[in-house]
């Protein structure tokens, strides 16, 4: 029986629902300390920072950090409008330091975030793209498009590395103890949630009975095509989501 001092709302992309070409399945994240109210949340979607804004004054958190697992290129991150909204600091690991103007603070491998009595603690997951960081609480961990249920990210994208990811993977994530919750950076099955422990076992080509060049051979081998909104999406979170031409502030 574990207890925590905080409390993850999961939030799905509502703009999927009408945007019916890009189905990109993103998974955003608020985890709230209890005590203290502060917040942080986990890869923003432009689109929905009003819905997002709304959730946080209803519950009466105030949201100090938009936090960054990577670069993403299928979704302009909602980290800059949220900022604006309500002041919270921009957050990205350190991998993505040399690509992103407009953040606050870059965090280095295993180096921690405060909220309050929480704390969020950077893992270095590079593989997905080179920048990639992943984020553990007590008991779980958001792995951005490191880690999903069943699955992994592309490789083939931003400095992405099938040979990083299965490290990032096999040494770093299933490092972590098997009843850490794991929240992916999207889904396309309708999962919420899955365990280390269920993806040491489970995942298609991570599970541990999966070597390193099988794996390796497997990411090589898929041609996904590239997300929809790649073009827009990639410069845009290069300044964490700011328009083109707007200041940093
Ligand atoms: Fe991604």
């Amino acid at each position: 029986m574990h207890t925590h001092t905080y409390r993850v709302t999961v939030l799905l992309d509502v703009n999927d629902v009408q945007d019916v070409d890009d189905r990109a399945e993103s998974r955003s994240y608020i985890v709230a300390d209890l005590g203290s109210g502060q917040a942080v949340i986990i890869d923003a979607v432009i689109e929905n920072v009003e819905r997002d804004v709304r959730l946080v004054k209803e519950l009466g958190l105030t949201l100090v950090y938009a936090v960054e697992t990577h670069i993403h290129a299928d979704h302009i991150t909602g980290a800059s409008l949220l900022k604006d909204r309500t002041g919270a600091q921009i957050v990205y690991g350190a991998g993505a330091a040399s690509l992103v103007t407009g953040a606050d603070l870059f965090l280095q491998d295993r180096q921690t975030l405060r909220f309050g009595k929480s704390e969020l603690r950077a893992l270095a997951t590079p593989g997905h793209t080179d920048g990639c960081a992943s984020y553990l609480l007590p008991g779980a961990v958001f792995t951005g498009d490191t880690l999903f249920i069943r699955g992994n990210g592309r490789t083939d994208l931003q400095g992405g590395s099938a040979e990083k990811l299965f490290k990032s993977v096999r040494h770093t994530l299933f490092a972590l103890p098997d009843d850490t919750i794991v929240y992916p950076g999207h889904d396309y099955n309708g999962r919420v949630s899955s365990t280390i422990g269920e993806e040491k076992r489970f995942n298609e080509r991570l599970n541990l009975a999966i070597d390193k060049a099988t794996f390796v051979d497997l990411m090589n081998k898929r041609h996904s095509p590239l997300p929809a909104k790649i073009d827009v999406a990639i410069p845009a979170n290069m300044r964490a989501g700011r328009p083109a031409g707007e200041p940093q502030r």
